[in-house]
């Protein structure tokens, strides 16, 4: 059982560390034609660069945590944090404190080199040390009440209602995800600034695109993102047909109107097409799945035996889950779900097309990717295993019908 575990975290870790070095090497993939206006020589030399140093550090990074956790598991780590005589409650909250704080030794450290050396050598960076620190200290507090009250919930609701557990844990996960997703305007308040659009043609283009649609705009509000960086982006938010749309600071200094509002017919399409809705479908799924796998891990007691416990340990199950069982199956699971949701993507663009601004996004995107310094030759193989979206040269190709 034990060994079984540990072959899972190395392979699951060398999979990773071998997209990690598909796209590292994506640097010497040939450029598409469609797309080779975005860069000019010495920005695509920058880039190249660029995208060595963040997969040289998302290497670094995966290959510490998985041996890290390898080593953890080896030597029965978790269940030597344990003290003696504590209750279910108690015994989970210590696993749960101590494998978050390794987690946040090695994520900081690596999230610093990242945001203050890599993106900073590249001038995207405009994170201060103090918003660093707060952002960091606001994510352990988060990760921590979301896993020990869930897995406290968990004990409860298995003690009361026995396997039954599978539905209702279910049910708790995806409340808690539309919960947070209702809360998310009111969360990401807390860690930026927001105000209205000032009166103009931009405010009136929006206003009239979305009315056209049926959808009403409650506010459209600009967001302080270069705070942190100057990298930009739009989205909307709201439920049903009250919508209140957010733009970055940064896209309205680099974007024309035209691009501005092309990029926001392709987030109306996702918005006509329900695809919010259907990725909380899709959600659902995944959540009764990983309710299904915990209640599958916490039935008997030998795998916490093998790992060193007297019996079942609800936070060690947790750990199990995601670093074994559900790192085992996620590279299927977004396999399916990338394909999915590129497909998402080709349809609103086509929605962009539709409003006549097909060539606005075109440009839109070309300046989105030059800013980011976005990867424009990944390998076949990388965007069929993780992209969420088409690359940018096959989204031209779409979009212009050929
Ligand atoms: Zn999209």
């Amino acid at each position: 059982m034990k060994t079984l575990c540990l072959i899972v975290v190395a392979l699951t870790t060398l999979w990773q560390e071998f997209l990690h070095l598909l796209s590292y090497r994506s640097g010497k993939n040939p450029m598409p034609a469609n797309v080779s206006d975005v860069y000019d020589a010495g920005r695509y030399a920058k880039w190249q660069a660029y995208n060595k140093d963040k997969n040289r550090l998302a290497m670094f990074s995966t290959g510490l945590s998985g041996l890290v956790m390898f080593f953890l598991l080896l030597f029965n780590a978790h269940a030597a944090v344990v003290p003696a005589g504590w209750n279910a409650y108690g015994q989970m909250i210590a696993v749960l404190v101590f494998q978050q704080l390794i987690d946040t030794a090695i994520g900081v450290a690596f999230d610093w080199y990242d945001t203050m050396k890599i993106e900073a050598r590249y001038g995207f960076n405009r994170t201060k040390t103090g918003t660093f620190v707060r952002d960091q200290i606001i994510n352990f507090c988060i990760g921590l009440i979301l896993s020990v009250g869930l897995m406290a919930a968990f004990i409860a609701l298995y003690r009361a209602l026995g396997d039954w557990i599978v539905l209702l844990f279910a049910a708790l996960l995806f409340a808690l995800g539309l919960g947070i997703s209702f809360l998310y305007p009111v969360l990401s308040r807390i860690r930026n600034k927001f105000t209205p659009l000032e009166e103009g043609e931009l405010r009136a283009r929006l206003t009239e695109l979305m009315a056209r649609h049926g959808y009403r705009v409650r506010e459209i509000q600009v967001m302080d993102a270069s705070k942190r960086s100057t990298k930009s982006n739009a989205y909307f938010t709201g439920f049903g047909r009250m919508k209140t749309i957010v733009l970055y600071d940064n896209l309205l200094s680099v974007m024309t109107t035209d691009e501005i509002c092309a990029i926001f017919a392709h987030e109306m399409g996702h918005g006509l097409h329900k695809d919010t809705l259907k990725m909380q479908g899709m959600s659902l799924f995944s959540m009764a799945a990983m309710a299904l796998l915990l209640w599958l891990t916490v039935r008997g007691e030998a795998p916490f035996r093998a790992f060193g416990f007297d019996g079942v340990n609800y936070g060690f199950a947790l750990i199990l889950m995601s670093a074994v069982e559900l790192a085992l199956l996620s590279p299927l699971f977004s396999l399916v779900t990338n394909a999915f949701t590129r497909r998402q993507e080709y349809r609103a663009d086509r929605q962009a097309v539709r409003e006549g601004c097909g060539e606005a996004l075109i440009s839109g995107l070309k300046k989105l990717y030059r800013e980011d310094l976005g990867c424009l030759a990944p390998s076949r193989l990388t965007v069929l295993l993780s992209y969420s979206h088409p690359t940018l040269s096959d989204r031209i190709s779409a979009i212009r019908g050929k």
